[in-house]
């Protein structure tokens, strides 16, 4: 290894050490830290049943095949036609809001929660009924500490607690 690789190289350690031993840490100590989230996050989608259409356009739109028209069960009679209302599969879903955007009375929101732990691909399905009950709260062991993400001109990415 030539000289002036040896030379970055041990810069680089020296670096690695000083943010090791620096009480400004860059990493969250997630899960006991969590990051707090600017508004206008793209999380989990929170479906407004009362006010849905049933227009069909934020399956349309979706480019992810994550948000699907399914037979709404509650509604749909024998004989009739189906009813059809929205679902989710967050297994597919890349958060692009596209379908948030499309909706033509706002009936899908956009939450702040995005760390939900699912054993099965199935159960991150959320069909119409299920979609209608809101976004599943993340499970934490014990109350996570809020943290900020701080943009630093000398380290770069900083974390603070949030006062
Ligand atoms: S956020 Fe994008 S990928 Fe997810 S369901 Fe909506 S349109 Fe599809
Ligand atoms: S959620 Fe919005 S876009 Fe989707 S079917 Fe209902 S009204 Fe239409």
């Amino acid at each position: 290894m030539s000289v002036d690789k040896t030379i970055r190289h041990v810069k680089a350690l020296a670096t690695g050490i000083k943010y090791l031993v620096s009480s400004k840490r860059m990493t969250l100590m997630y899960p006991d830290e969590i990051e707090e989230f600017p508004d206008g996050y793209r999380g989990m989608i929170k479906y407004n049943w009362d006010t849905c259409i049933k227009c069909g356009l934020c399956a349309m739109v979706c480019p992810a095949d994550a948000m699907k028209m399914y037979i709404s069960k509650e509604e749909s009679e024998e004989g009739k036609k189906p009813v059809r209302r929205p679902g989710i599969n967050y297994a597919r879903c890349v958060f692009c809001g596209f379908c948030v955007a499309i909706c033509p009375t706002n009936s899908l929101k956009f939450t702040k929660v995005h760390d939900v732990v699912y054993n099965t691909l199935e159960e991150q399905v959320y069909p119409p009924e299920k979609f209608r009950e809101g976004v599943p709260k993340p499970q934490y062991k014990k109350k996570p500490k809020k943290m900020r993400a701080i943009l630093d001109e000398e380290r770069g990415l900083r974390y603070e607690p949030v006062e």
